[in-house]
């Protein structure tokens, strides 16, 4: 089930294709919200605490692999630790790029250093690195700091990716 772009305003889908599945930060209830209606800011169904979208959603190491997993969107993830300079040079340009693409990608953000698992399976060697997936696979990755242009530019090149991924990467 391909989340094209076609879907993506269609409100009459009995099943949205832009839903993601993510866990709330403040009670570890996850919940199933649909990225286009980012702006609305959903709320956790538990706590009704929002789940904001619209700038970098934070994965943990055990988060990680169902948000990648379920979410029907691409995910692009900023894996980065708190020392690095680059990182943090970087990260208000990730920060607009979450609030350009809410609705039609989720934006995460990783600390390598609180998920040194999840790091080391994607073979992380420096940072920050970026990687863009889709269907739960990776479809695109680009190391070291970038402005907010090539980042968009990344997640336009990952959105054209068919979701076999690879292949045409
Ligand atoms: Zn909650």
């Amino acid at each position: 089930m391909p989340p094209g772009p076609n879907f993506q305003s269609n409100r009459t889908l009995a099943v949205p294709m832009t839903s993601v599945t993510l866990r709330c930060q403040f009670c570890q209830t996850w919940n199933r919200v649909d990225a286009s209606r980012a702006t609305e800011r959903p709320k956790c169904g538990q706590c009704g605490r929002f789940l904001l979208i619209d700038r970098p959603f934070t994965l943990f190491e055990d988060t990680f692999g169902r948000t990648i997993a379920e979410a029907e969107v691409p995910v692009f993830v900023d894996f980065y630790a708190d020392w690095c300079g680059p990182c943090k040079m970087m990260a208000p340009a990730v920060d607009e790029l979450a609030a350009r693409n809410a609705g039609t990608a989720l934006v995460a953000k990783l600390n390598t250093d609180h998920a040194p698992q999840t790091s080391q399976s994607f073979d992380i060697r420096g940072i920050p690195t970026v990687i863009v997936f889709k269907g739960g696979k990776e479809v695109a990755r680009q190391s070291g700091a970038m402005p907010l242009a090539a980042l968009q530019q990344l997640l336009d090149q990952a959105r054209a990716t068919g979701s076999d991924g690879k292949r045409t990467a």
